[in-house]
């Protein structure tokens, strides 16, 4: 939409009626960039001008880097534009979404098998995503296991915890914000998760918690938690220490449920005291949500926890930010009742089968290795098999050229040497999109194979002048070898113009 400006002139004070919004002063003048502007626009120019600067940012529904949900039913986006101006904190004056977000909690708590019972007020918290999630996981397990060195009279100034070095960033934050050594199992070329076994090894009398990854963000890999549990029981037996698991279950925490029942990863297993999840990645909110939820009361240090008091009752709080917006909220809610568990286990089953086909559809170029496993989270995560003169990170920057958003990235340690790019396969990636997706990498591919035969012929060719008989570079050589070159280049320019069109 271009809307026509009526404003005043801010010499002559008298109104102008500007015809066009594009040829008006607003646009023509500078934007600012630095200090807020003496003098106000039209609400109308404002618009225009940040809508079209917008224009530039990618299609969210093409980031196929991101697992954070970009697509909602109309009926969820207009309760969310309605509770946009509610507080979530003012909880005595919107008890209502207070409630939805407990009822969220109990649902979800249920969903990973808490032990509570049916009516039971379960343990949990509405965070703005997992990362905040994490962070109060994080100093639950670090003041827990404070008072139990102070208890006991030893020195409590060097917690750690124990993860894989696949981790997510924000356990890197919860480290280094907490002052909490991070101690990392290295990965090796073709395992790409924690080993249980060298995770149990690392754990000590300092340990906080090993924290687990139910989708691995690299490959979405499943981390084999059942098998820790087992581990670090027989370790803490031995020992005499009680050192808890923790579940970052960003994004399988969805999924699992549905489409893996009988995997145990959750509170089933005794050592699980706490579990977060994305609700704006596969609980299908837009972005702004996630959830923490402890196995009980117990497992919560009460230190931690304030404690408002609205409508005569009792209203637990333990976050780390106070204001924030009530929509997301509002939002799992709905997806939760709309949607239900038959609701869910649909959309990943779909999601599963499009994982299937652009798995398909990658492998049948013959020119990738897929590293993401057949169960986990829905996406495709390949590296190039022979990656001699071009890279994945080529190809990613190709992909653009579509509108295609598609991650290159390098592994952790000790895995850096594998470099890779991720499809993240979330409920708006239809099969007809998969489909595309592999034949635009396909036509891609075919560009990139010309541009490196290219560049073959011709260094070969300087390679031979080079080294000619009598070691001379002849004029005429040289000028054929640019010619060459110079053809080379526009026949890709050409190329690159008609992908652009
Ligand atoms: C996405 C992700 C996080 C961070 O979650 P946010 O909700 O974006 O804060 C943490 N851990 C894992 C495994 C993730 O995939």
């Amino acid at each position: 939409m271009v809307v026509s400006v009526a404003a005043t002139d801010s010499d002559t004070a008298q109104p102008v009626q500007y015809s066009t919004f594009f040829a008006s002063r607003y646009v023509r003048d500078p934007l600012p960039r630095f200090r807020m502007p003496e003098q106000s626009i039209p609400r109308e120019a404002a618009y225009q001008i940040i809508n079209d600067e917008l224009m530039l940012d990618g299609n969210p529904r093409l980031n196929l880097a991101s697992f954070v949900t970009t697509w909602m039913e109309p009926e969820c986006d207009k309760l969310i534009m309605d509770s946009v101006n509610k507080n979530y904190v003012d909880m005595d004056e919107y008890p209502v979404t207070t409630e939805l977000q407990n009822r969220c909690v109990n649902m979800i708590a249920h969903l990973f098998n808490a032990p509570i019972k049916e009516d039971e007020t379960a343990i949990g918290v509405g965070t703005v995503g997992s990362s905040e999630a994490i962070m109060l996981a994080g100093l639950a397990f670090k003041r827990k296991w404070q008072n139990k060195r102070k208890e006991q009279g030893k020195p409590c100034d060097k917690p750690n915890i124990v993860t894989g070095a696949n981790v997510q960033v924000c356990w890197e934050k919860f480290a280094r914000y907490f002052e909490v050594e991070l101690k990392e199992v290295k990965l090796s070329e073709g395992y790409y998760v924690m080993d249980p076994v060298k995770a149990v090894e690392m754990v000590d009398e300092n340990t906080i918690c090993v924290a687990a990854i139910l989708g691995s963000t690299l490959t979405g890999e499943f981390e084999d938690v059942k098998l820790l549990n087992n581990l670090l029981t027989e370790k803490n037996k031995e020992t005499g220490w009680d050192v808890p698991i923790h579940v970052d279950a960003a994004s399988g925490g969805f999924i699992a449920p549905f489409l893996y029942p009988e995997l145990e990863w959750d509170f089933r297993l005794p050592l699980v005291k706490s579990i977060n999840v994305s609700g704006h990645k596969y609980g299908l909110v837009y972005p702004g949500v996630g959830w923490v939820i402890w196995r009980s009361k117990e497992d919560l240090p009460e230190e931690l926890i304030f404690h408002i008091n609205y409508l005569g009752t009792d209203q637990p709080t333990f976050t780390l930010n106070f204001s924030k917006g009530s929509s997301q909220i509002i939002a799992q809610y709905y997806q939760l009742i709309r949607l239900g568990f038959e609701g869910y286990k649909n959309i990943m089953q779909n999601c599963m089968e499009n994982t299937a086909i652009l798995r398909e559809g990658i492998e049948a170029t013959g020119r990738f290795e897929i590293l993401s496993k057949e169960a986990g989270v829905p996406l495709v995560a390949f590296s190039l098999k022979d990656s001699g003169r071009y890279t994945v990170f080529d190809i990613s920057e190709h992909l653009r050229r579509f509108g295609w958003i598609v991650p290159a990235y390098t592994m952790p340690a000790n895995a850096e040497h594998v470099a890779v790019l991720r499809v993240v396969i979330r409920e708006d990636f239809s099969r007809s999109l998969a489909e595309r997706l592999v034949s635009d990498i396909v036509k891609i591919l075919h560009e990139l194979d010309a541009h490196s035969a290219q560049v073959l012929k011709i260094s070969s060719a300087i390679a031979k002048q080079q080294s000619g008989d009598d070691g001379v570079v002849t004029k005429k050589s040289v000028l054929e070898t640019e010619r060459e070159i110079f053809a080379y280049w526009r026949d890709q320019v050409k190329k690159k113009q008609t992908g652009i069109c």
